[in-house]
């Protein structure tokens, strides 16, 4: 690991300014991901900026009735939250399909938002890897490709986003909190992550130096009928094959409202808008089901290596959508 400063910040200014200053430093939360990527020499801070003593952690109310969780909440106090359990199922329990307790006591709502790939090659310094140095290629293309991108991805990479709690927030239009130097701003969830494109270095909307201090659940979203299911090739301590999270609202036997976002199908978590206009005022049955979940991947673009994806996705979303709206034994 290259020689790093460390400095711990009390207040959100000196964060700001002890990141500002120095083009090589960065925030430090749990560290689960970050220090991971210093020791495989992936990423090379010259200065670490301890944000855990900020006073940015907790849940709150917020006044549309939605909630606020602070970004440097652990992962385990915002699943563990009682109003997120109730309001937000879907949220509690795609945090829960993550990592291991331990590492939920130890990482953050900020970081988990901002952890980088788990593509194979972004991490081995010996390949080439246009997320990791730029322009110098993607070797997963004609590599192993297996848990890659089937949706949105571009020819100059193919890694999907690794988390799980950052596809329950799409499916709930979570918005994104956060400082600078220059005064604070939000960006929702469905713009904070870039699409692909030519640069996948560039991963996200956030300015340059920006300290997320929260994320904000709408009241409008809020749904106890809700539910996150992950796919995975080992029952714990794997990152989604495929996930889907959801939320169904039916009234007098008609979709009043649906929110379906997919997770470990492409380079963000996946919103999917198709499968939702083909539920809305329907009546929610298996047929209906399998219908928007075909429109869905109708623009899925498989890799040689990971075709089933795009099938278990289909099927996933179905299941999920049986399963809330009281259907899964229709079939
Ligand atoms: C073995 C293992 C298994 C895992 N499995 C899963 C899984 O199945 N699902 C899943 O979703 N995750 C999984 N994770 C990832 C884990 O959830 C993340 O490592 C964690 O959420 C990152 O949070 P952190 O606070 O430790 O971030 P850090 O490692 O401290 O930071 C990550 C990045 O975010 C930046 N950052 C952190 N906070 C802020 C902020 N407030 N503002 C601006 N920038 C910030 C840092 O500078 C850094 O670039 C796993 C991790 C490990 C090690
Ligand atoms: S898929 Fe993306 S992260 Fe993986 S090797 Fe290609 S460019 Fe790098």
């Amino acid at each position: 690991m290259k020689e790093f400063a460390y400095r711990r910040a009390t207040q959100v200014r000196d964060a700001l300014t002890a990141v500002a200053e120095n083009a090589g430093a960065r925030y430090l939360a749990g560290g689960t991901n970050l220090v991971d990527l210093m020791k495989g020499g992936v990423e090379a801070p010259t200065r670490l900026v301890d944000i855990r003593q900020l006073q940015l952690d907790g849940v709150r109310d917020a006044p549309d009735g939605g909630l606020v969780i602070g970004a440097t909440t652990t992962n385990s106090d915002a699943a563990a939250h009682p109003e997120v359990r109730r309001r937000f199922p879907a949220l509690t329990q795609a945090i829960l399909a993550g990592a291991s307790g331990q590492l939920r006591n130890m990482a953050t709502v900020g970081g988990n938002l901002l952890q980088r790939t788990r593509c194979g090659y972004f991490a081995d310094l010996s390949q080439p890897c246009n997320k990791r140095v730029p322009g110098s290629g993607c070797s997963a293309l004609a590599g192993v490709h297996h848990n890659h991108a089937v949706l949105g991805r571009s020819e100059h990479c193919v890694a999907t986003h690794p988390s799980d709690m950052a596809v329950a927030l799409a499916a709930f239009d979570a918005v994104v909190h956060y400082e600078t130097l220059d005064g604070a701003g939000e960006i929702p969830l469905s713009r904070f992550y870039l699409p692909v494109g030519e640069r996948p270095d560039l991963e996200t909307a956030l300015p340059p130096g920006a300290l997320i201090t929260a994320v904000a659940l709408p009241g409008s979203a809020v749904n106890p009928r809700s539910r996150y299911r992950k796919v995975r090739e080992r029952a714990s301590y794997a990152f989604a094959t495929v996930s889907v999270a959801a939320a169904l609202d039916i009234c007098d036997g008609v979709v009043r409202d649906v929110r379906i976002a997919l997770g470990g199908v492409a380079s963000r978590p996946w919103r999917a808008h198709s499968a939702e206009a083909v539920l809305r005022h329907t009546r929610p049955t298996t047929d209906r089901f399998r219908i928007a979940a075909e429109a869905e991947l109708d623009a899925a673009e498989p890799l040689p290596g990971n075709g089933y994806k795009v099938t278990l996705a289909r099927n996933l979303i179905g299941a999920v959508l049986g399963e809330l709206a009281g259907t899964e034994n229709d079939r």
